[in-house]
């Protein structure tokens, strides 16, 4: 059973209600993932972010926070990130979930995605219909794409081909 988050719903209840605050969920699959990294921002940054190759949310990071990896996914050091959000207002596609950078965040609302309970509430603390647990596999044609082998994520991707 896997874990499907919804991100284009997602998006458009936040859209519908600009105080709703998001339950956050976390997921590691190494013990190391430079700081507490939620899997909105994970998935954004795998797969809404276009990925840019002069990559100007970099360049405006005034702390050195954010770089690219390997594959040219964009990585924020929690560590080093100051919540300025000046990536957040120079990138031009609007990538970047605003409540992603706040330090401070209510400990109540994240959830451990590893924990069949965690999970639980955690689904039920979202939006209706955003999470859900299923059996589907990655699927592109239906705009869903594996985060890692217990989750998957609706988004729409840019592609350049
Ligand atoms: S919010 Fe964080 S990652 Fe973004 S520009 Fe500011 S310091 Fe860098
Ligand atoms: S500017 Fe926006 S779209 Fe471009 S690499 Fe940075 S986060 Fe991604």
């Amino acid at each position: 059973m896997k874990i499907l988050i919804d991100m284009i719903k997602l998006r458009a209840a936040m859209a519908e209600n600009s105080t709703l605050t998001l339950p956050e969920a976390y997921f590691y699959p190494t013990a190391n993932n430079n700081g507490l990294k939620t899997i909105r921002e994970l998935a954004v940054f795998r797969f809404t972010c276009r990925k840019c190759e002069d990559a100007p949310c970099i360049a405006a990071c005034p702390a050195e926070a954010l770089e690219k990896d390997s594959e040219g996914v964009i990585n924020r050091h929690t560590n080093l990130c100051i919540s300025c959000k000046s990536c957040v207002t120079i990138c031009p596609f609007g990538t970047m979930m605003t409540d992603f950078f706040k330090h401070h965040r209510n400990k109540d609302f994240y959830y451990d995605l590893t924990d069949s309970k965690e999970i639980e509430k955690f689904i039920s603390a979202c939006p209706p219909g955003t999470i859900l647990l299923t059996d589907v596999r990655e699927s592109p044609a239906d705009n869903i794409y594996k985060l890692n082998d217990r989750i998957l994520i609706k988004d729409h991707i840019y592609k350049t081909d």
